[in-house]
């Protein structure tokens, strides 16, 4: 049974008349049982004809709509550029007279309109997308890609994309419902009416889930599937609203039409009932063909990954080291890290981010430097804690020039944690010394009694081409000296997060000041740097 009532009679019966399939005709009606619309709609119109089969007076009305089809074929498009085509006002608001006035139409006609939606023809208002577009072959399609491309997946969300004309459509269908309703003193709000993407989705859902296996369809997912249609036949149907409304239509660069959904809906919320009928036929004219569906589209959202590093080369850059087209370094931190988490995710890109950054020639030590990978559509999303504890290992073994711990799935929020209060961190490092002046243990040792030494930066001159010229105020916290011979010393120290250690030990011509230059009275210059420690407590350690 149907959930229809007596009052939905006359509904059925004029948009059975005008074109539309099964399941439209049930979203005019506002059946919101999902159920019924997942019943073959083959069946649901047998049901639906059964159903206006008691009413005596019901067929008669819509006689002249169904055939007036012939002429709505000619006029539904009256700004398309053929000279030959009638504008505005022909037949559809004739149409529209004739029917309010005349409501008893001749009865020899009943059987050849009964005729006309026995033929298995497209809908009108949804363009076949709720018919044949709307089944097993569509959800077998859409599990083989999944299923091709791989993905490992527990829930899905799915998404459609429709043809803009379809509002058009679908705005006509509901005048053409709601000037019936009017004459029985009725009324259709047009936000009450079933959407075709809804009643699309309560069909697909279910046999998508069961083609997939072992997957919930649900409202909210990381992946998703998008199922988009297309309909050349009727493209123009759009056109005549951008003379209406010349507003909603203005050209942006990135769309290739400027009748995007968005600016059809708008355009027909502004359009008053009299204008959209002198250019739109109503019901709509009758399409030859169904809508071609384009290729699915399967995306994961991101996985984000983090942990901390050890650099153990001084000759390894974190990114990619390029100058000029031409790379410099063969590898980097980032693609060492980069190459097994790619495999396990299956993900099909990445963007790498840290807790600062050494130099190439720096040893990042201790317990490494924080950082982030955004994964790129994985095709895989979860891994156990051993599984992530075995790509560890597995990064750990592909070289020795890094090394990783902590390896773990975060959230997108706790990845701010990372940057978060980034410049009030402390920073622990380890220089190796040179100084000019022969040296003794006795002269560096009043270093160590420094506290709390704030040093005037101005941006380094090997930084001078990529970062503004600013003089900026960085504290060194403490120092420690360690004697090795009369010309080196390896300088400790625990500086604010941002001081540049290099520039501070040979001075940068003066741009930073006061420098180790200056408080030992000799030149000296940096031979060794090491990051010991990066003061950020993110990601939370993962006990060995
Ligand atoms: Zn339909």
């Amino acid at each position: 049974m149907l959930p229809l009532k007596e009052k939905d009679k006359p509904v059925v019966q004029k948009l059975l008349s005008a074109g539309c399939c099964a399941r439209c005709v049930l979203r005019f009606c506002c059946v919101s049982v999902q159920a019924t619309y997942r019943k073959p709609h083959q069946e649901t119109l047998k049901e639906l004809k059964a159903f206006i089969g008691n009413t005596e007076n019901g067929k008669s009305q819509d006689s002249v709509a169904a055939d007036s089809t012939e002429e709505n074929n000619k006029s539904h498009d009256a700004t398309a550029p053929e000279p030959t085509d009638e504008p505005a006002d022909d037949p559809p608001s004739k149409r529209a007279k004739l029917e309010l006035s005349g409501t008893e139409a001749p009865s020899e006609e009943d059987a050849a309109e009964e005729k006309l939606t026995e033929e298995p023809s497209v809908c009108v208002a949804c363009l076949g997308i709720l018919q044949e577009l709307c089944g097993t072959t569509q959800a077998v399609k859409i599990a083989e890609k999944v299923k091709a491309e791989k993905y490992e997946l527990e829930t899905l969300v799915l998404s459609v994309s429709l043809p803009a004309q379809l509002c058009v459509r679908e705005h006509s269908c509901w005048l053409h419902v709601k000037k019936e309703l009017k004459e029985k003193s009725m009324a259709l709000d047009k936000d009450d009416v079933v959407q075709v993407k809804e009643a699309f989705k309560w069909v697909l859902q279910g046999l998508v889930a069961k083609e997939i296996g072992g997957v919930a369809v649900v409202a909210r997912s990381l992946f998703e599937i998008s199922v988009g249609f297309t309909h050349k036949e009727t493209d123009a149907d759009c056109h005549f609203l951008a003379t209406t409304c010349a507003d909603c239509f203005r050209p942006t660069k990135n769309k290739q039409s400027v009748f995007t959904r968005m600016a059809v809906v708008k355009a027909l919320e502004k359009i008053s009932d009299t204008k959209f009928l002198t250019h739109y036929a109503c019901p709509p004219a009758k399409p030859a063909s169904s809508c071609s569906s384009q290729d699915v589209q399967c995306l994961h959202q991101c996985v984000f990954v983090a942990g901390r590093y050890n650099k153990y080369s001084r000759s390894l850059p974190q990114t990619p080291w390029v100058i000029d087209g031409e790379r410099r370094m063969e590898s980097s931190v980032e693609e060492l890290i980069a190459e097994s988490v790619l495999s396990s995710f299956r993900s099909e890109g990445f963007n790498f981010s840290s807790s600062g950054r050494e130099d190439v020639d720096v040893r990042t030590l201790g317990t490494g430097r924080p950082f982030a990978m955004e994964l790129l559509n994985p095709h895989r999303s979860k891994l156990s804690r051993a599984e992530m504890k075995l790509l560890q290992e597995t990064i750990n073994n592909s070289s020795d020039k890094i090394k990783v711990r902590d390896l773990q799935i975060v959230s997108r929020e706790a990845m701010g944690k990372m940057k978060e209060g980034e410049e009030d961190k402390t920073k622990s490092y380890t220089a190796l010394v040179w100084t000019l002046k022969p040296i003794q243990s006795e002269d560096i040792a009043f270093i160590d009694d420094i506290k709390d030494l704030t040093l005037d930066q101005k941006t380094p001159l090997r930084v001078l081409h990529r970062r503004a010229l600013a003089i900026r105020p960085r504290v060194v916290h403490s120092m420690k000296t360690r004697f090795m011979d009369s010309h080196h010393f390896y300088l400790e120290m625990k500086t604010q997060a941002g001081t540049y250690i290099k520039e501070f030990v040979h001075g940068d011509f003066g741009r930073t000041t006061p420098n180790l230059c200056e408080l030992l009275k000799t030149d000296t210059d940096i031979l060794e740097l090491d990051v010991e420690s990066v003061d950020v407590d993110w990601p939370p350690s993962i006990p060995e």
